[in-house]
């Protein structure tokens, strides 16, 4: 083993044994052999249950769209049992010998999926993500180069692994923006890879959701893939009853608008009461500040740009962090004149403290960015809600990922608005996709759950589809908005991040550049703007966003005249040192 190794890397690099041994002898590299334990031990494996029929048609199709060679969307809505055809996919797959992967968005989801997997596949199944040693994640990796057959359930990373049969690559909550590295290079989206992983391998497609991405609705749309729906949970448990709780009525002048409303604390203490379990959905802390009016709900957005303005507390400017559109901050409503424009915006933290003052007899749990950077991921909170440790669970974005609870009877979304104000283009999306991802995760089992969502303005024409469920009217809606607005699927976007010590030349740089790449054909320029975080590690960073046009646009010719534009760069002695990174399709 060691030293077909070593020999295998003599010949592709075609260097001597000697350089290798001084290589070694300096430090620079070490050669050793580690037997990597077998994780898997012997396990009893549980026959499948049977589908359903509705499930089973779902099966049938799926396979039909396979034998058309296309990607097959699978919108099922939540709990409609999507995970046991998936499962029915992949012993399909394994018995024509054949590998899978199993990507889903978030490590702390995967291991409920693990538990239930394992118990049909046993020690078919191989789990890959960040958190995992370099021991663990090898011994993945030479599996599927032997080319055995099995399963991997992983994050986006395992799309990068040395499949040698791969033959089902199942995405599921394809919709989910986790399945795009952002930072540090490589910058992709998991989902989209996979379909080109897929084609290299001619193997099958199914990208999962309730709540599918407009990219890929409108790509069933327009035959490029395959959709099938699932429009029964279940069982048939109902879907749970939503209700729009105005924040606007408690309010009196002057008064700070309250995280809980009364209608929603009373719920609350019936679920608890009836020793059912409560989950509260909140945005991630530190979320960026909008403007809202508390009389009628209106946010001050980009008129060129239709996102919304965000709130600079040191200069009290809004502005668009898009095209630069920005304007002094004032407390006047333009759409309703009161002088109730705030700055808005409260963290899961704060809600956690409340909850333990009113609740003093009941555990509280949170998941959010801070619970879940460690090594458990937020899987021991995961955990703990399940067995009941926790009675109220507050959460963001996390809560929205698949995950199935049985006690759940009460979810409560606390503030809509602030889902819906995030400053891209996405954020409607984004919005609809969590609260109504979140509404599924109530009354998963046995009882149908309810669902509270709070927000100033319940006229809101977003609210109202998620009230009624109406997905394929709510990216009908969206898609209009996009053409508009010359957004995706329509236009294609680059974001291009320039980034430096000094403000100054980062300033010039970022200037001269804007002007060179508005000169490439079909590519509107916005910006440069600062970026939403604007300071990194020391570092000052700017944005430019590029738009082009998918139908007039030449990709390839576009794509060497932006590395030509960003590359001359060099030549400019007194901006070399400005760092610059360029994101493709950025979310
Ligand atoms: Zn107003
Ligand atoms: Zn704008």
């Amino acid at each position: 083993m060691k030293t077909g190794l070593v020999s295998e890397l003599k010949n592709k690099l075609g260097c001597s044994d000697a350089s290798i041994n001084t290589l070694q002898t300096k430090g620079y590299i070490s050669i050793s052999e580690e037997v990597v334990k077998d994780l898997h031990e012997n396990e009893i494996l549980k026959p499948l249950p049977t589908l359903s029929a509705i499930q089973k048609k779902a099966y049938d199709k799926i396979n039909s769209v396979f034998n058309s060679n296309k990607v097959c969307l699978l919108k099922g809505i939540t709990s409609s049992g999507k995970t046991y055809i998936y499962f029915y996919l992949i012993k399909r797959a394994l018995e024509r010998n054949e590998q899978v992967l199993y990507l889903l968005p978030e490590i702390a989801i995967t291991t409920q999926i693990i538990t239930k997997i394992k118990y049909h596949f046993g020690n078919q199944v191989w789990v890959y993500h960040s958190k995992l040693n370099n021991r663990e994640r090898a011994l993945v990796w030479k599996e599927m180069i032997s080319g055995v057959p099995g399963i991997v359930i992983g994050v986006r990373s395992s799309v990068f692994l040395p499949f040698i049969k791969l033959g089902l690559i199942v995405v599921d909550e394809e919709h989910d923006f986790s399945y795009k590295q952002q930072d540090p290079s490589p910058r992709y989206n998991a989902r989209d890879v996979a379909i080109v992983l897929a084609n290299l391998h001619k193997a099958n497609v199914v990208l999962g959701s309730a709540t599918p991405s407009v990219e890929s609705f409108y790509n069933a749309k327009s035959n490029k893939y395959e959709m099938v729906e699932i429009n029964k949970r279940y069982g048939g448990i109902e879907l749970p009853e939503i209700v729009l709780v105005g924040l606007r009525n408690e309010l009196k002048k002057g008064e700070q608008r309250p995280m809980i409303s009364k209608y929603l604390l009373k719920e609350i203490k019936k679920s608890l009461d009836k020793n059912m379990q409560v989950i509260l959905f909140q945005n991630r802390r530190g979320y960026v500040p909008y403007f809202i009016c508390e009389d009628c709900g209106a946010i001050p957005k980009c008129l060129n740009c239709d996102i919304s303005l965000t709130h600079h507390k040191q200069l009290n400017r809004l502005s668009c962090h898009y095209c630069g559109y920005s304007k002094k901050a004032t407390n006047i409503c333009l759409s309703c004149e009161s002088e109730a424009m705030k700055s808005s915006g409260f963290g899961t933290e704060k809600i956690e403290e409340y909850l333990q003052i009113l609740f003093p007899d009941h555990n509280i749990g949170r998941l959010d960015f801070d619970t879940t950077r460690t090594k458990m991921g937020g899987a021991d909170i995961i955990k703990a809600f399940e067995n009941g440790d926790i009675d109220i669970l507050i959460g963001t974005q996390m809560l929205t990922k698949g995950l199935d609870f049985e006690n759940v009877s009460l979810v409560g979304i606390l503030n809509a608005e602030s889902l819906m104000n995030f400053p891209d283009f996405r954020a409607n999306e984004r919005a609809f996709n969590m609260m109504l991802q979140v509404a599924g995760r109530a009354g998963r089992k046995k009882t149908r759950g309810k669902v509270l969502i709070q927000a100033v303005d319940i006229k809101d024409k977003v609210l109202q589809m998620v009230l009624h469920n109406q997905v394929h009217s709510f990216i009908k809606e969206e898609l209009e908005y996009r053409k508009i607005f010359l957004y995706p699927p329509y236009y294609r976007l680059i974001k291009i991040y320039l980034r430096s010590e000094q403000k100054q030349i980062l300033n010039d740089c970022a200037e001269l550049l804007a002007i060179y790449l508005k000169a490439i054909k079909y590519c509107e320029v916005l910006g440069p703007e600062m970026s939403l975080t604007p300071r990194l590690k020391g570092n000052y960073v700017k944005q430019i966003l590029l738009k082009m046009n998918i139908e007039k646009v030449n990709l390839t010719s576009t794509k060497t005249n932006i590395e030509k534009v960003l590359s001359a760069k060099k030549f400019l002695t007194q901006y070399r040192r400005v760092k610059i990174s360029v994101d493709v399709d950025p979310i």
